[in-house]
């Protein structure tokens, strides 16, 4: 249930699973408003859907009205994907689990330290998942001082991650003992010369940088950083995997990540 045109990639990479394995199951995508949400999600009982998908508005205010929240969902705070198990309806959060799934192909965070720039939603989603995967340490870097603190303070408290604040800077310097750098602000999105306010000079070779936002791809964050020899990893990935667990969760089967992988670049006109 997610607020947004008909038609969008992610409806694309999600049906080429279900066709791609034999599957006569559909994921559409609905407009439902806030005050629609509770008989909403009272209609995807009665029509007996396996689960769906909530984008912003729903993902916190939709928690009152399921059965259950997984580990991850119930520390954040937030849903983005919801699973009926046993009947009852389960709220999870895929978000950062895909992110998770992407870095670990490139790098195993347990014992790294972290710089993320963000506190939204998506930095939520991440640093929670990072944090229960044992990462080191989780610094959290954000324009405004109250989301920040919040976020440092739940990993702190409810993850035992160790996990400061720290307040924005004008041309912000990266630790040198930083080993992974993540942008999961909103910053880039469809402007491919939007550029984070931080001294690219302390990215340095070997660490790995990553960027939550998939359009563009090739964010100018993951550019300046590839021209610095860091390792790279872009949003797209992310994408990918969070559909891929949704339809692993919706189905109990493992879809094949690759045919997702392929229908959301041609649904993004990136093939
Ligand atoms: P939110 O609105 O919840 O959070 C936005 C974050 O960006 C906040 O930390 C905000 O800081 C920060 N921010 C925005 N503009 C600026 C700016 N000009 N300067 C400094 N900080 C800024 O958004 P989400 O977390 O839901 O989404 C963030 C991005 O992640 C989006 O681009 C979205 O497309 C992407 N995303 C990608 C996914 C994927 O699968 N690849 C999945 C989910 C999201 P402040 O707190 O100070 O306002």
């Amino acid at each position: 249930m997610s607020q947004g045109a008909a038609g969008n990639p992610t409806v694309a990479m999600v049906e080429a699973a279900f066709t791609h394995h034999g599957l006569n199951w559909r994921y559409i995508n609905m407009e439902v408003a806030a005050d629609d949400l509770a008989v909403a999600v009272a209609g995807a009982r009665a029509l007996g859907f396996r689960g769906f998908n909530l984008s912003l508005p729903h993902k916190v205010t939709v928690i009152p009205h399921l059965d259950g929240l997984g580990e991850s969902a119930a520390l954040m705070g937030a849903v983005n994907c919801v699973v009926r198990r046993d009947g009852r309806f389960i709220g999870e959060n895929t978000d950062g689990k895909g992110f998770l799934k992407s870095l670990e192909a490139v790098i195993d965070p347990r014992g790294k330290n972290v710089v993320l720039f963000g506190a939204g939603g998506a930095a939520r989603a991440i640093a929670v998942e990072l944090a229960l995967a044992g990462a080191g340490r989780i610094a959290v870097v954000n324009r405004s001082h109250e989301r920040g603190s919040e976020l440092a303070a739940l990993l702190r408290d409810k993850t035992g991650a160790q996990s400061e604040f720290a307040v924005w800077k004008p041309r912000h310097v990266i630790p040198p003992d930083t080993d992974i750098v993540i942008n999961g602000t909103s910053i880039g999105l469809y402007d491919e010369q939007a550029a984070l306010d931080l001294d690219t000079d302390s990215l340095r070779p070997g660490m790995v940088v990553c960027d939550v936002v998939f359009n563009p791809v090739r964010t100018w964050l993951l550019r300046e950083a590839e021209a610095r020899g860091c390792r790279v990893l872009d949003g797209l990935g992310m994408l990918v995997n969070q559909g891929v667990i949704g339809v692993r969760y919706w189905t109990g089967i493992e879809p094949d990540a690759g045919v997702m992988s392929d229908a959301l670049a041609r649904a993004m006109g990136l093939v």
